[in-house]
C-alpha cells in the first residue's frame, strides 16, 4: 500500500478549506439610496416597453388587484444598487465578499463571469417601500474545469427586506472566479510546434436551455423557419417566448412565421469573454423584426465595423449539428 498524497493534494486541500471557511459568512448590508419611488420605476418600464398600467397609471392601479401603483417585480435588484460608488474592490477589504474574491484573485483565478441568477418574488414593492438587503455567501465550488476556464463557482444570497423587516424577495446569484487562459481552446503554454497539425475540430456552440414555452422556437428554427409567438385572443405577437399574453391575460397561443427582414435596433460587439465556438470580435445585434417584434441574434457576413443602427436585415441561419439552428442575421444583399 502506497500513500499516494502530494504536497500539492495538501495544498489544494488547504486551499479549498479556506475557501469553505466563506460559506455563511455575512455580506455588508445595502441600503436602497432611495425609497421606491414613481419616478425610477416609469424609466425603467419605459426602458422596457412595459405598458402595464399598474405600475404608472394611479387609477388603473387601484382598480387592479393590487389595489395601487407597485413596482415590476424584477426592478427587485435596482433598488439597492449602489451605482458607480462600489466599483471598486480594494486590496485591504475587510467585508467577507471582497475578501474571498481576493483570496480567489491571489491564487491565479483572477477572471470573473457571471454565470447564474434567480428571484423570488414575496410581495408586491410600492412606492415608499425602502429596501435594505441581507447577504449570505452561500456556497463555494470545488475547483471546475469549465468552457472558459478552470475555476471556482461563487454563489451569494441576497434577501431582500423593507425597513419593517418584511422579507419581500431573496436572490440568488452565482458567478465563476476562473484562471485566464485554462479555458478549452486556450492557447497551448508550450510553443506551438512547427510541424502543422491538424486543426482541431471546432467545439459546439453552448446548447440553448428550452422549456415547454420556448421548444417551438428551436423546433421552428430546425426548419429554417423563425417563428413569433402570437395570441389568439388578441393577435398580439411577444418575443421571447412566455406563456401568457401581457396585454390580455390570455394563455392560448399559436405562431407566425416572420419574414426573415428588419434592420438593427441596437447591437453591441462582443470581444470578451471567449467561447471557443464563436468568432470575435462578435457583432450582436438587437433586431427589429418587421413584424414588430425584437429578437437578440449574432450580426454575419458584415464587418463589426460596419454595423449601425437602423442597417436593414435579413436572416440567415447558422446550422450546427443535426439538434441546433439559430437565427442570424445579415444586411440585406450581402452573399
Ligand atoms: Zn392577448
Amino acid at each position: 500500500m502506497s500513500d499516494t498524497t502530494t504536497p500539492g493534494d495538501t495544498a489544494e486541500a488547504a486551499f479549498l478549506a479556506e475557501l469553505k471557511a466563506f460559506e455563511g459568512r455575512a455580506i455588508d448590508a445595502q441600503v436602497a439610496p432611495d425609497p421606491v419611488n414613481q419616478a425610477m420605476i416609469r424609466h425603467w418600464v419605459e426602458a422596457m416597453g412595459d405598458t402595464n398600467p399598474v405600475y404608472v397609471d394611479a387609477e388603473a392601479a387601484a382598480a387592479s388587484v393590487f389595489g395601487g401603483i407597485v413596482a415590476p417585480s424584477a426592478m427587485l435588484q435596482v433598488w439597492p444598487m449602489q451605482g458607480l460608488r462600489t466599483l471598486d474592490r480594494a486590496p485591504d477589504a475587510t467585508d467577507a465578499q471582497s475578501q474571498l474574491l481576493n483570496l480567489l484573485d491571489a491564487h491565479g483565478f483572477s477572471s470573473v463571469v457571471a454565470t447564474d441568477s434567480e428571484q423570488e418574488y414575496f410581495r408586491p414593492l410600492r412606492p415608499g417601500d425602502h429596501v435594505t438587503t441581507e447577504s449570505v455567501i452561500d456556497s463555494v465550488s470545488a475547483e471546475k474545469a469549465t468552457g472558459i476556464g478552470v475555476g471556482h463557482f461563487v454563489t451569494v444570497r441576497i434577501d431582500y427586506l423593507t425597513t419593517e423587516r418584511e422579507l419581500v424577495g431573496r436572490q440568488r446569484w452565482s458567478l465563476l472566479k476562473f484562471r485566464p487562459g485554462t479555458g478549452r481552446g486556450a492557447a497551448p503554454a508550450a510553443p506551438a510546434p512547427d510541424a502543422e497539425a491538424p486543426a482541431a475540430p471546432r467545439p459546439k456552440r453552448p446548447r440553448p436551455g428550452t422549456t415547454h414555452d420556448t421548444q417551438f422556437f428551436f423546433d421552428g428554427a430546425l426548419r429554417h423557419e423563425l417563428l413569433i409567438q402570437r395570441c389568439i385572443a388578441c393577435t398580439t405577437l411577444r418575443h421571447p417566448p412566455q406563456a401568457r399574453c401581457d396585454r390580455c391575460g390570455s394563455y392560448d397561443w399559436d405562431t407566425v412565421t416572420s419574414t426573415g427582414r428588419g434592420e438593427v435596433y441596437s447591437f453591441v460587439v462582443v470581444h470578451h469573454p471567449q467561447v471557443p465556438a464563436f468568432d470575435y470580435p462578435m457583432p450582436i445585434g438587437l433586431i427589429a423584426l418587421e413584424e414588430g417584434t425584437r429578437l437578440v441574434a449574432q450580426i454575419v457576413d458584415c464587418d463589426p465595423a460596419d454595423v449601425t443602427v437602423g442597417m436593414p436585415v435579413e436572416v440567415t441561419w447558422i446550422d450546427d449539428g443535426d439538434d441546433l439552428s439559430v437565427p442570424a442575421f445579415r444586411p440585406v444583399g450581402a452573399r
